[in-house]
């Protein structure tokens, strides 16, 4: 069942105008699976490679016709007569094609957009929905509906602005539906707007369709969610709380420390650990905060973790780079309690729900998580729901690559019932 009998790639655009894969898998049923894979900015140092052509003439360099190319003649001879129904020997077999520890020599981009096509076929080709395949790869009863964690403020990397923290978004886990939760994140980002414009702020959105504006501080910020909030039918606490991605190795500044918009010299490490309790305290909503340190500072981590471990979600993104072995590492070490799960960090789909195993075996939370630069593709939406992951991270309420995964998890609501969405149950691991 489920053969493989070709497979196709395409180079295709992201939502940031640059080059990206699209893979087809073709079984000898007929049946098509395809995905397309997205790209982030704010890269860990340890993430899987995605391969670039590094040719100036085509695409400042960044086109992929080598990683598609490695699809076509090295990947699709070795996986041919296969059957898509064993993901977790299409997988390793393409690992092992590729020999290298990060995946750089087939690229992390063609593995994924291999593996993540492989699932969508097998999918059709057992006539059942993207989730509940997944849901029987992972071998975990029952299906769930994520908390949307929404990036309504975009800073950072993604926007050329003055904020240093990178994402403020908002989680409306105070609800007994995925529909009204994300309702309620739509009628906050639309008072946000509002509000913006009549202080004469632009409205103009960053990478994850968040407002990107200049304010003096990462505070100001907060302090502009929590404001239009409580213009709203909706509170802070009851309905909906906060969450920060700091994204702090692309402010740590080595080895002095945390260099904050508002702060002339980098905060050493206990500063900034002071910093983020004190938001913590002014700002009680705030219920997660990712990658609050440099993805190198262990120690920072473990001081972070011991500080606010047992009231805070601390998420690791660059931390752990959706990686099996560091995972295992943190949970020993205490590093955090809270993992970040992007399929491109790692590069396949089994390794992806190895990880996702492995820590809601030691009760960390687990989000799963789009890239800044993304497509149509919303294969993470049924990811969350397959694994029960418990919270996505898809960015804000705008732009449509963004809007996809939601609207994804609507139907997929429809299918399975809003009995499945647990709301703030999700963050009491902790
Ligand atoms: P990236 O950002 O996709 O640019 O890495 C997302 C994140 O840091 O969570
Ligand atoms: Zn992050």
């Amino acid at each position: 069942m489920g053969e493989i009998k070709s497979i196709d790639a395409l180079e295709v655009l992201d939502s940031r105008g640059n080059p990206t894969l699209a893979v087809s898998v073709l079984l000898t049923s007929g049946v098509k699976g395809t995905a397309t894979v997205p790209s982030g900015a704010s890269v860990g140092s340890k993430e899987a490679r995605e391969l670039r052509d590094e040719d100036p003439d085509r695409f400042n360099g960044r086109g992929v016709i080598k990683a598609r190319e490695n699809v076509l003649s090295k990947i699709a001879p070795v996986l041919t007569g296969l059957s898509v129904i064993d993901q977790t020997t299409i997988d390793e077999a393409m690992i092992s094609l590729d020999g290298t520890n990060d995946k750089s020599d087939l690229g992390a981009n063609a593995i994924l957009g291999v593996s993540l096509a492989t699932a969508h076929a097998a999918a059709i080709e057992k006539n059942m929905p993207l989730y509940r395949h997944i849901a029987e790869l992972i071998g975990f009863g029952e299906l769930t509906l994520p908390v949307p964690m929404c990036n309504v403020l975009n800073g950072g990397a993604h926007a050329n602005n003055n904020l240093a923290i990178q994402e403020f978004m908002i989680i409306p886990a105070g609800f007994s539906s995925f529909h009204e939760a994300i309702r309620c994140a739509v009628e906050i980002f639309q008072q946000l707007k509002l509000d913006l414009d009549h202080k004469g702020y632009s409205t103009a959105v960053g990478d994850e369709g968040g407002f990107a504006i200049d304010l003096d501080s990462d505070r100001a910020a907060i302090e502009l969610l929590c404001e239009a909030i409580g213009k709203t039918n909706y509170e802070l606490e009851r309905d909906v709380w906060l969450g920060l991605d700091c994204a702090a190795s692309e402010f740590h500044i080595s080895p002095s420390g945390y260099q904050l918009t508002d702060s002339s010299e980098p905060l050493a490490p206990h500063k900034w650990l002071e910093v983020l309790i004190d938001l913590t305290n002014n700002y009680p909503a705030i219920l997660s905060i990712e990658d609050g340190m440099d993805e190198a500072a262990i120690s920072d981590w473990q001081l972070l973790t011991k500080q606010l471990g047992s009231t805070k979600q601390l998420v690791g993104d660059d931390l752990f780079v959706t990686d099996k072995l560091l995972l295992t590492k943190g949970i020993k070490e205490k590093w955090a309690n809270s993992i970040l799960v992007k399929p491109n960090q790692i590069g396949t789909l089994s390794e992806t729900l190895e990880v996702i195993k492995l820590a809601k075996k030691h009760q960390f939370t687990t989000v799963i998580s789009h890239r800044s630069g993304e497509t149509e593709d919303t294969s993470i939406a049924d990811i969350a729901v397959g694994t029960r992951a418990g919270q996505i991270k898809t960015g804000s309420l705008s732009r449509s690559e963004r809007v996809a995964k939601y609207n994804r998890l609507l139907q997929i609501e429809q299918e399975i019932g809003a009995r499945q969405f647990k709301g703030l149950n999700e963050f009491r691991q902790l």
